[in-house]
């Protein structure tokens, strides 16, 4: 209780001061809008405006046979607002004409995709990409991803996607920026800015901030799954993304599936209207994910017509899918359950986002058949790509420096996926042309280079249970399963490993066993691929695990055993050419883990920025009645932000502008990092800060900035951070924003692990 009166006296003084804000910035253009929308609104009928708020699937529609499809009636009648995921110019024109040259407004339909890390040029997985810690490439990637969306007729992409995910069993962890908020939220906006800097061009795509909210807390690492969350946490570490990406300017928002506090999101008012609306002053318009109001009477909140009224109570404006919002609202509205006023908010924000695109003005603005035909997976964004991607892969292990590997010598390639070109893209890439990503087979061929020797043999099927297979490969990425006993697999990836004089192994998951609905018990290599990789070991040759995953995985054994392992995630279109990139030395990898990886799915939620308990473990594992387990360590095998280089560096000692503060004072802490090695490389500095004494327990560490700096070999150089009282920030039990008096930790590092550190004190 008493936390609700809070909330609602700080919303009041919040949105008192967003409502002034946001009138002081009223800009003429805002106004002009306004008439705009407000002369159309006059004209539309109720179900006119049910229409603009229902987002249906695209249906059977083929170039061509438009007018026929099933959704060509709807148009128009006026009851679409927009499609999603239809590609191509002549596609999106087709439709386009039918509300254009049909409706009775002729208002233009906003044309959706899932384009979430790439268009048809694919770019690393959204984890691969959080890994390169690298602001402007994520930001490069969107750009080029709105380039190519906006050529093929796309003006709204599904992303980012910005939830918080500790829990690697949940398949969507690949589709998001990692554990960490600052972080997450630094890449929120990176995302944003690429999309859709400026709208009234014809090249920038309004984004989505997805999904919102605490989508990847689903309890057990199922999706779709409950969440229950305290509002500290909520407000601390999972929502600060969104609202980043939000405050960069992102057009609109997605509700997500999972229930939130006993509410599913979709119907839950505090989220979708106190804070996003009252708090937080959102602008844009919240559409629902796929028959996310429908989901609700699963949920058990009642029928059809109850769960459409509680979403458009709620706040949201657009239902897609699943009619909901088109079929019962007017019989709610004729009840009484909902009112004119909600209806015609949500039908105003849609108008308005169509506004914003410029579609009113030019309803085929995005259809230029030369801008498709050139700008879309040229040579210029894949070499794009595979720079990016490049910069993506983490080093996990190079014992005795078997990487790089050396141009000229014979290289035995064995595994799964080693040549498999349609699994490189990962999931969620609806745009892209499987067949012409490179796999890594190609890209080590194309970039060893004369003398070299690649030989190669698959070794082992993804996993013996060909049923898993399937259900781990259902969008068309071929697993090429071999029928014969993983015997004589093995024994054929043995007798070609001992032609070689290294060894590397394409190991791991498919594309499609993480993502969507591919939630994992189990979050290691599959049985069959650890056997091979056993005998490939046992050659006594030296081995390299190239590491494909859409998660953090459980490979404590692999880590003890093989020398070298490298990351790869699910590098994209050119994913073959950026890992041969890197296993060549060509470029040095300097990725860094955005999540912490388990020594075994007990050990999770696993997080770098927990809090403490009462009985901490202080020294070595194990100690009765403290906080650890009898059969694991509470260690990590690789701690959040980690990642080796082919290179080495150092850290100096911190030096801080003064360990006494007073008030709006700034601290600047300093740190000299040296490249000691012979190579040049890059290096990701990181700077947590502890809150050592608060009013609720705060965490052990939190990242508070970092910068990603180049070193040539033998150069060293100083590294600012500096840091003000607004770092120091978190909301308190009373959910109010501020900071506390006190000593904090400032700690400095290459990962959240090996830190320098120093003690300062702060008053107010
Ligand atoms: C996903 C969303 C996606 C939507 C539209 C849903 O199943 O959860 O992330 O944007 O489908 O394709």
């Amino acid at each position: 209780m008493k936390i609700a009166n809070t909330l609602l006296l700080i919303f009041l003084f919040t949105i008192t001061r967003v409502q002034a804000q946001a009138q002081k910035q009223a800009q003429p253009q805002d106004d002009k809008m306004q008439t705009f929308v407000t002369t159309l609104m006059s004209k539309m009928t109720l179900d006119e405006k049910l229409g603009q708020l229902n987002l249906p699937g695209a249906g059977d529609i083929t170039t061509g046979q438009a007018g026929s499809s099933n959704i060509a009636k709807k148009i128009e009648e006026g009851k679409v607002g927009g499609l999603f995921n239809i590609k191509s110019v002549a596609k999106i024109r087709d439709v386009q004409r039918i509300a254009v040259e049909k409706s009775r407004l002729k208002i233009p339909l906003i044309f959706g995709m899932d384009v979430i890390h790439g268009y048809e040029t694919v770019f690393p997985i959204p984890l691969g990409l959080s890994c390169s810690w690298d602001m402007q490439a994520i930001e490069k990637s969107a750009r080029v991803a709105a380039t190519e969306a906006s050529a093929d007729g796309i003006c709204w992409t599904f992303s980012p996607m910005v939830d918080i995910a500790r829990d690697p069993r949940w398949g969507r962890i690949a589709e998001g920026n990692g554990e960490d908020p600052y972080l997450g939220s630094q890449i929120g906006r990176a995302m944003v800015k690429g999309y859709q800097e400026n709208l009234s061009g014809n090249t920038d795509i309004m984004a989505c901030v997805k999904h919102f909210a605490l989508y990847g807390a689903a309890e057990a690492g199922r999706d779709y799954n409950t969440t229950d969350m305290s509002y500290v946490r909520m407000f601390n570490e999972y929502l600060p993304p969104y609202k980043a990406a939000l405050d960069a300017g992102a057009g609109s928002i997605m509700a997500s599936f999972n229930d939130v506090n006993g509410i599913p999101a979709t119907a839950n008012k505090f989220l979708q209207t106190d804070v996003l609306r009252k708090q937080w002053g959102f602008k844009g318009f919240d559409v629902t994910d796929y028959t996310g109001i429908n989901e609700m009477i699963a949920h058990g909140l009642g029928d059809l017509q109850t769960v459409s009224a509680l979403a458009l109570k709620a706040g949201i404006d657009m239902d897609m899918v699943g009619e909901g919002f088109l079929t019962t609202l007017k019989k709610s509205l004729q009840e009484g359950k909902v009112t004119q006023a909600m209806i015609d908010k949500a039908c105003r924000r849609v108008l308005e986002a169509k506004y914003k695109l410029g579609l009113f003005k030019d309803p085929y603005k995005y259809c230029d058949e030369k801008r498709a035909a050139t700008e879309i997976f040229t040579t210029e964004n894949r070499n794009t790509a595979r720079k990016i991607a490049a910069d993506c892969f983490v080093l996990l292990k190079n014992q005795n420096n078997v990487l790089p590997l050396k141009k000229g010598s014979t290289i035995a390639l064995v595994g799964p996926l080693a040549d498999n070109k349609e699994n490189m893209t990962g999931t969620w890439s609806v745009a892209a042309n499987f067949s012409k990503s490179v796999s890594l087979l190609q890209g080590l061929k194309d970039v060893a280079g004369d003398g070299s020797k690649i030989l190669y043999a698959q070794g082992s099927n993804l996993d013996a249970d060909s049923l898993f297979e399937v259900r781990a490969g259902m969008f068309g990425k071929p697993l090429n399963r071999d029928h014969r006993p993983a015997e004589a697999l093995i024994a054929e990836a043995v007798s070609t490993a001992s032609q070689a004089d290294v060894i590397v192994a394409a190991l791991g998951e498919s594309a499609e066993m993480s993502g969507e609905s591919s939630s994992r018990s189990d979050i290691g290599i599959p049985q069959v691929q650890q056997d091979l990789l056993k005998a490939l070991l046992k050659t006594g040759k030296p081995v390299v695990l190239v590491l494909f995953t859409g998660r953090p995985l459980a490979i404590k054994w692999e880590n003890d055993q093989v020398p070298s392992i490298l990351d790869v995630w699910f590098g994209g279109s050119e994913a073959g050419h950026a890992i041969a990139d890197v296993l060549f030395g060509d470029v040095n990898p300097s990725g860094k883990l955005s999540t912490t990886w388990p020594q075994n799915v007990g050990q999770v939620p696993i997080y770098y920025n927990h809090m403490n308990t009462g009985r901490p473990l202080e020294g070595p594992w194990f100690q009765k009645f403290r906080s650890n387990y009898l059969d694991v360590s509470n260690e990590p095998v690789y701690p959040f932000g980690f990642g080796l280089s082919y290179t080495h560096f150092t850290y100096s000692d911190l030096v801080l502008s003064n360990t006494s503060l007073k008030g709006a004072a700034q601290l600047k802490v300093t740190i000299q990092i040296t490249n000691d090695g012979a190579l040049a490389g890059k290096e990701v500095v990181q700077l947590y800060i502890r809150d050592l004494v608060g009013s609720i327990t705060r965490p052990v560490k939190e990242l508070k900035g970092f910068q990603k700096i180049m070193l040539n070999a033998g150069e060293s150089r100083k590294i600012v951070f500096t840091i003000t009282p607004e770092d120091l920030k978190f909301y308190n039990n009373d959910l109010k924003y501020d900071w506390e008096a006190g000593d904090f930790q400032i700690m400095v590092g290459g990962n959240s692990r090996d830190l320098q550190s120093a003690k300062i004190n702060w008053t107010k």
